[in-house]
């Protein structure tokens, strides 16, 4: 029979194939270190206790109904997750230069970001714009770009010699970048490697940015829950800032407040004017009414109810620091372990690396065996998820990863 679809299967999505596969398994060893999502020590989905409480309000709350949000979303939202990322004295909030708009997810908040460029490309570029994306990174960066039409590009990032940062790959390709291409950085916690720029790196990479106007298209994923402090976290970010140059920042709440299915996320978009920036967010309501109409209301309500709160905020510093402080616990915990065991190779890498991920350094052939032998999945480049180590399986990890290494 014929169709008027000309389509071929496409190849199912990496990561969520890894988890078929784990789901899959019936071995009651086995362990699951591919998908970013927090589990805690047993573990489990966690939901932080701040959120079950506010949970409990808003249901009581008589004034709630199910109404549409404005097209750019919740604004108690909306202001205060500006005021998380970018910090609550920034002069750009201050003075009115940031556009910021709800947005599904980290996601949504990088697609909404890549389709506003292809519109409104920087005027500094000469032709179309580029995007430079770090070798490796999200592999859903590379597709979100490529979606709107935008060309993308890498930067060297990871050196696999030192399982640590090629800053001096990273900056040549800067200083050789077209101007008024986007640079996508990730904010802090870098994914998929754990591997994040120190201060004076960072310091070093806006110098040849700024320099070169090239546009800093920030990734912020996971503020909070890397370092376990909130402006830790957002150091770069607020660095670039406070150059008082143009850029847009991604922020997903999914992590940091374990909403990973509700889909809230914000995009700030901080302009040189203030009429510029009120131009950018009558442009992103365009944008956004043609894709979504109206972003989703709950998860938005419940970090917006937290971040106007004092002591709700005081207990989600608290969430955070759980789960940012059991992460690194199975990172000194798992580094002890291969020390311990005479694992051949270093391991520093492990404890020096922040965040949801670490780029262990197993090879495919040593990710296909651990997987085949020993029950234990992961993506084929060799990143774990920490939250998925815990006390009961982190012997069995350990011995497991010495055994594929030998
Ligand atoms: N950017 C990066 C770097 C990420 O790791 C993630 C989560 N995997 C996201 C964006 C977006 O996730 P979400 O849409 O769930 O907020």
């Amino acid at each position: 029979s014929s169709s008027v679809f000309n389509v071929t299967v496409a190849p199912p999505d990496a990561l969520f194939g890894v988890l078929a596969a784990y789901k899959a398994d019936p071995s009651s060893q086995k362990v699951d270190v591919s998908v970013g999502a927090y589990r805690d020590n047993s573990g489990k989905p966690w939901v932080l206790p701040v959120v079950k409480k506010v949970d409990a309000i808003l249901k009581d709350d008589p004034t709630l109904d199910h109404e549409y949000l404005p097209i750019t979303g919740l604004p108690e939202f909306t202001a205060q997750s500006a005021r998380l990322v970018l910090g609550a004295t920034a002069d750009a909030i201050k003075n009115n230069l940031v556009a910021s708009v709800q947005t599904i997810s980290g996601t949504g908040a990088n697609h909404l970001g890549a389709l506003f460029l292809s519109r409104h490309p920087p005027t500094t570029s000469a032709g179309p714009t580029t995007v430079y994306i770090s070798s490796p990174t999200w592999p859903n960066h590379k597709q979100i770009f490529t979606n709107v039409g935008i060309a993308v590009r890498e930067y060297p990032y990871f050196d696999p010699k030192t399982l640590g940062l090629d800053i001096n790959g990273f900056l040549g390709t800067l200083e050789s970048a077209e101007p008024g291409s986007i640079i996508l950085l990730h904010a802090c916690a870098h994914n998929p490697t754990g591997v994040d720029p120190t201060q004076d790196q960072w310091k070093q990479i806006a110098d040849v940015m700024i320099r070169k106007n090239l546009f800093p298209f920030f990734d912020c994923a996971y503020q909070g829950f890397a370092s376990g402090d909130l402006d830790r976290d957002a150091w770069a970010v607020r660095y670039f800032l406070s150059k008082g140059v143009e850029l847009l920042v991604c922020q997903s709440f999914a992590k940091n407040f374990g909403l990973y299915g509700e889909r809230a996320g914000a995009l700030h978009v901080i302009s040189a004017t203030k009429e510029i920036s009120i131009a950018v967010k009558s442009q992103l309501a365009v944008l956004q009414r043609s894709e979504i109409s109206n972003p989703p209301a709950y998860g938005a309500r419940i970090v917006a109810k937290v971040l106007n709160d004092p002591a709700l905020f005081e207990e989600w510093t608290n969430d955070l620091k759980r789960m940012s402080g059991r992460i690194q616990e199975m990172r000194k915990a798992l580094y002890d372990k291969l020390v311990e065991l005479g694992t051949p190779g270093t391991w520093n890498h492990i404890i020096d690396q922040i965040g949801m991920f670490s780029f262990t350094g197993l090879t495919p052939a040593q990710v296909g065996k651990i997987t085949k032998e020993y029950h234990v999945y992961l993506t084929s480049n060799g990143r774990i998820s920490m939250a998925g180590l815990n006390t009961n399986n982190i012997d069995y990890f350990a011995k497991a990863v010495d055994s594929v290494v030998r």
